[in-house]
């Protein structure tokens, strides 16, 4: 089980936290003419790396707020978290 440092809250266990996905993924541009290729890269595909990566998370059972974890997927070692304002 992971132990994770909500930036609001400090370390609590997994299970109050729900992943939401990958952090660097952007959302088209909106009234911007998107191919159906780019609009499904955005909604579906995704690099699934293996190593360093920045995710989403959300305190689901705590302060139900977002915020990024910069976590090695191979490792499960999270790097650092930060608030939604943050970058690394
Ligand atoms: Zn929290």
């Amino acid at each position: 089980m992971l132990e994770i440092r909500c930036p609001y809250c400090g370390n609590r266990s997994q299970n109050e936290f729900a992943y939401g996905g990958d952090a660097t993924i952007k959302r088209p541009e909106l009234n911007t003419e998107v191919t159906d290729q780019e609009w499904d890269n955005f909604v579906y595909y995704r690099k699934n790396p293996r190593g360093n990566h920045l995710e989403l998370w959300h305190h689901i059972s705590g302060c139900r707020q977002w915020f990024k974890v910069h976590r090695n997927t191979a490792t499960h070692e999270i790097l650092k978290t930060l608030e939604m304002k943050e970058n690394l």
